[in-house]
Protein backbone atom coordinates (compact mmCIF):
# COMPACT_ATOMS: atom_id res chain seq x y z
CA UNK A 1 0.00 0.00 0.00
CA UNK A 2 2.54 2.18 0.72
CA UNK A 3 4.47 1.54 -2.36
CA UNK A 4 1.54 2.18 -4.24
CA UNK A 5 0.54 5.57 -2.07
CA UNK A 6 3.97 6.88 -2.99
CA UNK A 7 3.78 6.19 -6.87
CA UNK A 8 0.64 8.07 -6.74
CA UNK A 9 2.68 11.09 -5.18
CA UNK A 10 1.39 10.81 -1.33
CA UNK A 11 4.45 10.70 0.88
CA UNK A 12 4.64 9.80 4.81
CA UNK A 13 4.14 12.26 7.73
CA UNK A 14 5.29 11.66 10.83
CA UNK A 15 2.75 14.20 12.27
CA UNK A 16 -1.01 12.69 12.66
CA UNK A 17 -2.19 16.27 12.58
CA UNK A 18 -0.57 16.81 9.16
CA UNK A 19 -1.86 13.73 7.52
CA UNK A 20 -4.79 14.10 4.69
CA UNK A 21 -5.48 10.13 5.02
CA UNK A 22 -4.46 8.28 7.94
CA UNK A 23 -4.11 4.21 7.19
CA UNK A 24 -4.55 1.65 10.09
CA UNK A 25 -3.57 -1.53 9.03
CA UNK A 26 -5.35 -3.92 11.60
CA UNK A 27 -4.71 -7.45 12.72
CA UNK A 28 -7.48 -9.84 13.60
CA UNK A 29 -6.40 -13.33 14.17
CA UNK A 30 -6.34 -13.18 17.88
CA UNK A 31 -8.68 -10.88 20.36
CA UNK A 32 -5.30 -9.40 22.19
CA UNK A 33 -5.05 -8.13 18.84
CA UNK A 34 -8.49 -6.97 17.80
CA UNK A 35 -8.95 -5.46 21.06
CA UNK A 36 -5.77 -3.42 20.56
CA UNK A 37 -6.49 -2.20 16.61
CA UNK A 38 -10.35 -1.12 18.10
CA UNK A 39 -8.34 1.30 20.46
CA UNK A 40 -5.74 2.43 17.42
CA UNK A 41 -8.95 3.29 15.40
CA UNK A 42 -10.97 4.93 18.22
CA UNK A 43 -8.18 6.56 19.49
CA UNK A 44 -7.57 8.20 15.98
CA UNK A 45 -11.20 8.99 15.21
CA UNK A 46 -11.31 10.87 18.31
CA UNK A 47 -7.99 12.83 17.22
CA UNK A 48 -9.28 13.21 13.48
CA UNK A 49 -8.87 16.93 11.95
CA UNK A 50 -11.33 18.49 9.54
CA UNK A 51 -11.29 17.26 6.09
CA UNK A 52 -8.70 14.24 7.58
CA UNK A 53 -9.89 10.48 6.45
CA UNK A 54 -9.47 7.58 8.42
CA UNK A 55 -9.07 4.00 6.52
CA UNK A 56 -9.32 0.83 8.67
CA UNK A 57 -7.42 -2.15 6.55
CA UNK A 58 -6.28 -5.48 7.14
CA UNK A 59 -7.30 -8.73 8.64
CA UNK A 60 -10.06 -7.46 11.28
CA UNK A 61 -11.71 -5.54 7.99
CA UNK A 62 -11.66 -8.28 5.79
CA UNK A 63 -13.45 -10.79 8.36
CA UNK A 64 -15.19 -7.60 10.17
CA UNK A 65 -16.08 -4.58 8.55
CA UNK A 66 -19.23 -3.82 8.75
CA UNK A 67 -18.70 -4.52 13.19
CA UNK A 68 -15.61 -1.72 12.51
CA UNK A 69 -17.70 0.75 10.88
CA UNK A 70 -19.91 0.10 13.77
CA UNK A 71 -17.69 0.53 16.56
CA UNK A 72 -15.26 2.86 14.84
CA UNK A 73 -18.03 6.02 14.20
CA UNK A 74 -15.10 7.75 12.29
CA UNK A 75 -13.81 5.65 10.24
CA UNK A 76 -14.55 7.06 6.15
CA UNK A 77 -13.16 3.71 4.56
CA UNK A 78 -13.27 -0.24 5.19
CA UNK A 79 -10.58 -2.14 2.77
CA UNK A 80 -10.35 -5.71 3.58
CA UNK A 81 -6.91 -7.21 3.55
CA UNK A 82 -7.68 -9.32 -0.24
CA UNK A 83 -8.31 -5.60 -1.53
CA UNK A 84 -5.17 -4.28 -0.21
CA UNK A 85 -4.23 -3.22 -4.06
CA UNK A 86 -7.75 -0.62 -4.17
CA UNK A 87 -6.16 1.68 -1.56
CA UNK A 88 -5.60 4.80 -3.60
CA UNK A 89 -8.63 4.19 -5.52
CA UNK A 90 -10.45 4.06 -2.24
CA UNK A 91 -8.64 7.45 -1.46
CA UNK A 92 -9.87 8.97 -5.23
CA UNK A 93 -13.64 7.84 -4.00
CA UNK A 94 -13.46 9.23 -0.66
CA UNK A 95 -12.04 12.57 -1.50
CA UNK A 96 -13.74 12.71 -4.62
CA UNK A 97 -17.30 13.17 -3.04
CA UNK A 98 -18.96 13.55 0.38
CA UNK A 99 -20.11 10.21 1.79
CA UNK A 100 -22.52 9.80 4.38
CA UNK A 101 -21.15 6.37 5.56
CA UNK A 102 -18.06 4.63 5.07
CA UNK A 103 -17.21 3.27 1.98
CA UNK A 104 -16.36 -0.75 1.60
CA UNK A 105 -13.55 -2.31 -0.38
CA UNK A 106 -14.60 -6.11 0.58
CA UNK A 107 -14.43 -9.08 -1.74
CA UNK A 108 -17.60 -10.68 -1.79
CA UNK A 109 -15.94 -14.39 -2.37
CA UNK A 110 -14.51 -15.82 0.47
CA UNK A 111 -12.04 -17.75 -1.57
CA UNK A 112 -11.50 -14.84 -4.10
CA UNK A 113 -7.82 -14.11 -3.30
CA UNK A 114 -6.04 -10.42 -3.74
CA UNK A 115 -3.68 -11.74 -6.29
CA UNK A 116 -3.90 -9.39 -8.42
CA UNK A 117 -0.51 -8.00 -8.97
CA UNK A 118 -0.86 -4.51 -10.59
CA UNK A 119 2.21 -4.48 -11.74
CA UNK A 120 3.24 -3.94 -7.72
CA UNK A 121 6.28 -4.45 -5.73
CA UNK A 122 4.30 -6.71 -3.51
CA UNK A 123 7.51 -6.76 -0.76
CA UNK A 124 7.22 -4.43 2.11
CA UNK A 125 10.73 -2.52 2.50
CA UNK A 126 12.42 -1.26 5.74
CA UNK A 127 15.73 -0.30 5.24
CA UNK A 128 17.84 -2.93 3.86
CA UNK A 129 15.55 -5.86 4.74
CA UNK A 130 12.49 -6.62 2.80
CA UNK A 131 9.56 -9.40 3.26
CA UNK A 132 8.78 -10.84 0.47
CA UNK A 133 5.22 -12.95 0.17
CA UNK A 134 5.21 -16.30 -1.42
CA UNK A 135 1.74 -17.41 -0.84
CA UNK A 136 -0.87 -15.58 1.23
CA UNK A 137 -3.91 -17.91 2.53
CA UNK A 138 -4.05 -20.92 4.18
CA UNK A 139 -5.60 -24.70 3.34
CA UNK A 140 -4.19 -26.27 6.92
CA UNK A 141 -7.23 -27.57 9.21
CA UNK A 142 -6.10 -26.33 12.58
CA UNK A 143 -8.46 -26.51 14.91
CA UNK A 144 -7.55 -22.77 16.95
CA UNK A 145 -6.70 -20.89 13.71
CA UNK A 146 -9.29 -18.24 12.41
CA UNK A 147 -6.23 -17.28 9.15
CA UNK A 148 -8.35 -19.40 6.69
CA UNK A 149 -11.27 -17.84 7.26
CA UNK A 150 -9.63 -14.45 7.07
CA UNK A 151 -7.60 -14.99 4.46
CA UNK A 152 -9.10 -17.90 2.62
CA UNK A 153 -7.36 -20.66 0.98
CA UNK A 154 -3.68 -21.03 -0.13
CA UNK A 155 -2.66 -19.19 -3.45
CA UNK A 156 1.50 -19.03 -4.23
CA UNK A 157 2.42 -16.43 -6.31
CA UNK A 158 4.12 -17.22 -10.02
CA UNK A 159 7.24 -18.27 -9.68
CA UNK A 160 8.75 -16.05 -12.07
CA UNK A 161 6.62 -13.34 -10.56
CA UNK A 162 8.75 -13.75 -7.60
CA UNK A 163 11.94 -14.37 -8.89
CA UNK A 164 11.59 -10.64 -10.90
CA UNK A 165 10.60 -8.65 -7.74
CA UNK A 166 14.09 -10.59 -5.71
CA UNK A 167 15.95 -8.72 -8.68
CA UNK A 168 14.03 -5.65 -8.21
CA UNK A 169 14.46 -5.76 -4.62
CA UNK A 170 18.62 -6.47 -4.43
CA UNK A 171 18.40 -3.47 -7.62
CA UNK A 172 17.31 -1.38 -4.64
CA UNK A 173 19.92 -2.33 -2.72
CA UNK A 174 17.98 -4.82 -0.06
CA UNK A 175 20.72 -7.28 1.89
CA UNK A 176 17.98 -9.51 3.15
CA UNK A 177 14.91 -11.20 1.94
CA UNK A 178 12.57 -12.65 4.49
CA UNK A 179 10.23 -15.03 3.17
CA UNK A 180 6.72 -15.07 3.75
CA UNK A 181 3.20 -17.16 3.62
CA UNK A 182 1.01 -18.29 6.30
CA UNK A 183 2.86 -21.60 5.21
CA UNK A 184 6.05 -20.99 3.34
CA UNK A 185 6.54 -24.78 2.80
CA UNK A 186 3.06 -25.48 1.12
CA UNK A 187 4.53 -23.13 -1.25
CA UNK A 188 4.15 -24.16 -4.78
CA UNK A 189 0.99 -27.30 -3.93
CA UNK A 190 -1.81 -25.42 -5.67
CA UNK A 191 -0.01 -25.12 -8.81
CA UNK A 192 1.39 -28.58 -8.70
CA UNK A 193 4.93 -28.19 -7.78
CA UNK A 194 5.97 -30.68 -5.47
CA UNK A 195 9.10 -29.01 -2.87
CA UNK A 196 8.36 -26.34 -4.40
CA UNK A 197 10.09 -23.95 -1.20
CA UNK A 198 13.36 -25.84 -1.78
CA UNK A 199 12.79 -25.40 -6.00
CA UNK A 200 11.95 -21.09 -5.18
CA UNK A 201 14.99 -21.02 -3.21
CA UNK A 202 17.13 -22.50 -5.80
CA UNK A 203 15.52 -20.56 -7.96
CA UNK A 204 16.87 -16.93 -5.53
CA UNK A 205 19.94 -18.42 -5.68
CA UNK A 206 20.34 -18.50 -9.77
CA UNK A 207 18.37 -14.79 -9.71
CA UNK A 208 20.14 -13.63 -7.32
CA UNK A 209 23.51 -15.01 -6.45
CA UNK A 210 24.64 -11.37 -4.92
CA UNK A 211 22.09 -11.56 -2.07
CA UNK A 212 23.54 -11.56 1.31
CA UNK A 213 20.89 -13.26 3.50
CA UNK A 214 17.91 -15.21 2.44
CA UNK A 215 15.59 -16.29 5.70
CA UNK A 216 12.50 -18.59 5.53
CA UNK A 217 9.97 -18.03 8.10
CA UNK A 218 6.54 -19.47 8.84
CA UNK A 219 7.44 -23.33 8.09
CA UNK A 220 5.05 -25.76 8.82
CA UNK A 221 6.48 -29.08 10.60
CA UNK A 222 6.27 -31.84 8.20
CA UNK A 223 6.81 -30.30 5.54
CA UNK A 224 10.24 -29.25 6.17
CA UNK A 225 11.49 -31.72 4.19
CA UNK A 226 15.19 -33.87 2.96
CA UNK A 227 15.54 -31.62 0.35
CA UNK A 228 14.81 -28.41 1.75
CA UNK A 229 17.00 -29.12 4.63
CA UNK A 230 19.94 -29.68 1.39
CA UNK A 231 19.30 -26.52 -0.01
CA UNK A 232 20.08 -24.89 3.47
CA UNK A 233 22.68 -26.42 3.52
CA UNK A 234 24.36 -26.11 -0.01
CA UNK A 235 24.17 -22.44 0.04
CA UNK A 236 25.43 -19.83 2.56
CA UNK A 237 23.08 -17.19 1.20
CA UNK A 238 20.11 -18.88 2.45
CA UNK A 239 19.92 -17.86 6.36
CA UNK A 240 20.61 -20.95 8.83
CA UNK A 241 17.50 -20.23 10.63
CA UNK A 242 14.14 -21.79 10.12
CA UNK A 243 11.04 -20.53 12.17
CA UNK A 244 8.94 -23.50 12.62
CA UNK A 245 5.77 -23.08 14.83
CA UNK A 246 5.62 -26.54 16.78
CA UNK A 247 2.51 -25.13 18.61
CA UNK A 248 3.03 -28.26 21.35
CA UNK A 249 4.68 -30.77 22.16
CA UNK A 250 2.10 -33.76 23.78
CA UNK A 251 0.66 -35.84 20.17
CA UNK A 252 -3.06 -35.46 21.97
CA UNK A 253 -2.96 -31.70 22.52
CA UNK A 254 -2.04 -31.70 18.87
CA UNK A 255 -4.54 -34.12 17.62
CA UNK A 256 -7.42 -32.16 18.96
CA UNK A 257 -5.24 -28.45 17.45
CA UNK A 258 -5.55 -30.95 14.22
CA UNK A 259 -1.64 -30.30 13.87
CA UNK A 260 0.74 -33.04 13.01
CA UNK A 261 1.59 -34.98 15.80
CA UNK A 262 4.30 -37.00 15.08
CA UNK A 263 6.43 -35.82 17.42
CA UNK A 264 9.18 -38.37 16.41
CA UNK A 265 9.18 -36.81 13.24
CA UNK A 266 9.98 -33.50 14.59
CA UNK A 267 12.77 -34.63 16.98
CA UNK A 268 14.12 -36.16 14.00
CA UNK A 269 13.82 -33.67 11.54
CA UNK A 270 15.07 -31.40 14.46
CA UNK A 271 18.36 -33.72 14.97
CA UNK A 272 19.13 -34.01 11.55
CA UNK A 273 18.68 -30.12 10.91
CA UNK A 274 21.28 -29.87 13.25
CA UNK A 275 23.76 -32.23 12.05
CA UNK A 276 23.51 -30.63 8.49
CA UNK A 277 23.75 -27.02 9.59
CA UNK A 278 25.39 -26.57 12.74
CA UNK A 279 25.34 -23.21 13.56
CA UNK A 280 21.33 -23.08 12.95
CA UNK A 281 19.43 -21.41 15.05
CA UNK A 282 15.49 -22.39 15.56
CA UNK A 283 12.28 -20.12 16.58
CA UNK A 284 9.27 -21.65 17.38
CA UNK A 285 5.87 -20.92 19.20
CA UNK A 286 4.16 -22.98 21.38
CA UNK A 287 0.29 -22.34 22.67
CA UNK A 288 -0.72 -22.92 26.20
CA UNK A 289 -4.12 -23.58 27.64
CA UNK A 290 -5.51 -25.25 25.12
CA UNK A 291 -9.25 -27.00 25.43
CA UNK A 292 -8.56 -29.75 27.58
CA UNK A 293 -4.85 -29.31 28.29
CA UNK A 294 -3.66 -31.37 31.61
CA UNK A 295 -1.15 -30.88 33.75
CA UNK A 296 0.36 -33.89 31.73
CA UNK A 297 -0.22 -32.55 28.43
CA UNK A 298 1.87 -29.37 29.67
CA UNK A 299 4.52 -31.21 31.03
CA UNK A 300 5.81 -33.02 28.40
CA UNK A 301 5.29 -29.20 26.47
CA UNK A 302 7.67 -27.97 29.34
CA UNK A 303 10.55 -30.91 29.42
CA UNK A 304 10.60 -31.06 25.48
CA UNK A 305 10.85 -27.22 25.36
CA UNK A 306 13.59 -27.64 28.40
CA UNK A 307 15.07 -30.69 26.43
CA UNK A 308 15.35 -28.88 22.79
CA UNK A 309 16.38 -25.78 23.38
CA UNK A 310 15.42 -23.69 20.78
CA UNK A 311 16.80 -20.24 19.99
CA UNK A 312 13.72 -18.56 20.05
CA UNK A 313 10.55 -19.32 21.70
CA UNK A 314 7.30 -16.92 21.32
CA UNK A 315 4.42 -18.47 23.37
CA UNK A 316 0.70 -17.79 23.22
CA UNK A 317 -2.22 -18.10 26.03
CA UNK A 318 -5.09 -19.46 23.99
CA UNK A 319 -7.83 -17.86 23.37
CA UNK A 320 -11.01 -18.94 21.32
CA UNK A 321 -11.53 -17.38 17.85
CA UNK A 322 -14.99 -17.45 16.76
CA UNK A 323 -15.67 -19.93 13.87
CA UNK A 324 -12.70 -21.80 14.34
CA UNK A 325 -13.00 -25.89 15.44
CA UNK A 326 -11.88 -25.90 18.56
CA UNK A 327 -14.76 -23.47 19.58
CA UNK A 328 -16.72 -26.95 19.91
CA UNK A 329 -14.14 -28.40 22.08
CA UNK A 330 -15.30 -27.49 25.72
CA UNK A 331 -13.17 -27.80 28.39
CA UNK A 332 -11.48 -24.68 28.78
CA UNK A 333 -8.43 -24.13 30.74
CA UNK A 334 -8.94 -21.23 33.69
CA UNK A 335 -7.19 -17.95 32.96
CA UNK A 336 -4.78 -18.54 35.67
CA UNK A 337 -3.55 -21.63 34.87
CA UNK A 338 -2.98 -20.38 31.17
CA UNK A 339 -1.20 -17.64 32.84
CA UNK A 340 1.05 -19.70 35.18
CA UNK A 341 1.67 -22.05 32.71
CA UNK A 342 2.61 -19.42 30.31
CA UNK A 343 5.39 -17.95 33.09
CA UNK A 344 6.81 -20.99 33.96
CA UNK A 345 7.55 -21.66 29.88
CA UNK A 346 8.62 -18.60 29.12
CA UNK A 347 11.27 -17.70 32.32
CA UNK A 348 12.25 -21.26 31.91
CA UNK A 349 12.99 -20.47 28.12
CA UNK A 350 14.73 -17.39 29.33
CA UNK A 351 16.91 -19.26 30.74
CA UNK A 352 17.94 -21.21 27.49
CA UNK A 353 17.86 -18.09 25.56
CA UNK A 354 20.43 -16.41 27.74
CA UNK A 355 22.77 -19.37 27.91
CA UNK A 356 22.94 -19.57 24.32
CA UNK A 357 23.40 -16.19 24.06
CA UNK A 358 25.74 -16.41 26.12
CA UNK A 359 27.77 -18.96 24.06
CA UNK A 360 28.01 -16.47 21.57
CA UNK A 361 30.28 -14.04 23.83
CA UNK A 362 34.13 -13.70 22.02
CA UNK A 363 32.49 -15.50 18.81
CA UNK A 364 32.46 -13.00 15.58
CA UNK A 365 29.03 -12.46 13.43
CA UNK A 366 27.75 -10.53 10.78
CA UNK A 367 25.42 -7.98 11.20
CA UNK A 368 23.13 -5.90 9.34
CA UNK A 369 23.20 -2.71 10.84
CA UNK A 370 19.49 -1.39 10.61
CA UNK A 371 19.66 2.06 13.28
CA UNK A 372 21.08 3.92 15.70
CA UNK A 373 20.42 5.09 19.07
CA UNK A 374 22.06 8.68 19.49
CA UNK A 375 22.03 9.22 23.34
CA UNK A 376 23.79 5.77 23.72
CA UNK A 377 25.79 6.13 21.12
CA UNK A 378 25.13 2.39 19.88
CA UNK A 379 23.73 0.80 16.36
CA UNK A 380 21.16 -1.76 16.53
CA UNK A 381 21.59 -4.51 14.24
CA UNK A 382 20.97 -8.01 13.69
CA UNK A 383 22.52 -11.06 12.55
CA UNK A 384 21.25 -14.64 11.11
CA UNK A 385 19.44 -15.47 13.96
CA UNK A 386 17.62 -12.26 14.65
CA UNK A 387 14.57 -11.84 12.36
CA UNK A 388 13.74 -8.78 11.92
CA UNK A 389 10.76 -7.34 14.62
CA UNK A 390 10.54 -10.74 16.62
CA UNK A 391 13.99 -11.37 17.79
CA UNK A 392 16.63 -9.84 19.57
CA UNK A 393 19.44 -7.32 18.39
CA UNK A 394 23.11 -7.05 18.32
CA UNK A 395 23.97 -3.25 20.00
CA UNK A 396 26.66 -2.72 18.09
CA UNK A 397 29.75 0.33 19.42
CA UNK A 398 31.90 1.63 16.12
CA UNK A 399 31.14 3.56 13.61
CA UNK A 400 28.99 2.30 11.40
CA UNK A 401 26.92 3.07 7.85
CA UNK A 402 23.13 1.33 8.11
CA UNK A 403 22.04 -0.56 5.46
CA UNK A 404 25.26 -2.50 5.85
CA UNK A 405 26.62 -5.96 6.61
CA UNK A 406 29.24 -5.40 9.27
CA UNK A 407 31.22 -7.89 11.35
CA UNK A 408 31.48 -7.77 14.61
CA UNK A 409 32.81 -9.62 18.05
CA UNK A 410 30.09 -10.75 20.51
CA UNK A 411 31.27 -9.17 23.90
CA UNK A 412 28.08 -9.79 26.16
CA UNK A 413 24.71 -11.17 26.13
CA UNK A 414 21.33 -10.78 27.96
CA UNK A 415 18.49 -13.14 27.41
CA UNK A 416 17.52 -11.59 24.44
CA UNK A 417 20.03 -9.63 22.71
CA UNK A 418 23.85 -9.44 22.63
CA UNK A 419 26.27 -6.41 22.38
CA UNK A 420 29.05 -6.37 20.36
CA UNK A 421 32.08 -4.36 18.75
CA UNK A 422 33.09 -3.69 15.35
CA UNK A 423 35.47 -5.18 13.77
CA UNK A 424 37.61 -3.17 11.27
S1 LIG B 1 -0.92 -23.46 9.23
FE1 LIG B 1 -0.84 -21.52 10.35
S2 LIG B 1 -2.19 -20.12 9.22
FE2 LIG B 1 -2.67 -22.18 8.51
S3 LIG B 1 -4.42 -22.82 9.77
FE3 LIG B 1 -2.55 -23.57 10.79
S4 LIG B 1 -1.95 -21.96 12.25
FE4 LIG B 1 -3.45 -21.07 10.81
Amino acid sequence: MAQLLQRDGYRQVRNLLKADVLIVNTCGFISQAREEAYTVLQELAAQKQPGQLLIAAGCLTQRYGVQVAQQVPGVDGILGTRRWMDIVELIGQLRASPHPGPLYHLPDDALTMGMDEKDTLRASLAGASAYLKIADGCHRPCAFCSIPLIKGTAVSRPKEVILAEARQLRDMGVREINLIAQDTTDYGYDLGIKDGLADLLEGFVKVIPDMDWIRILYAYPGYVTDRLIDVMATHAQILPYLDMPLQHAHPDTLKRMRRPANMDWVNRTISKMRNVLPNLAIRTTFIVGYPGETEEEFETLFDFVQATRFDRVGTFQFSFEPGTASESLGDPVPQEIKEYRYDRLMSMQQSISLQINQSFVGQQLDVLIEGRDRKKGIFLGRSYRDAPEIDGWVFVEGKLEIGKIVPVRITGAMAYDLTAVHIK
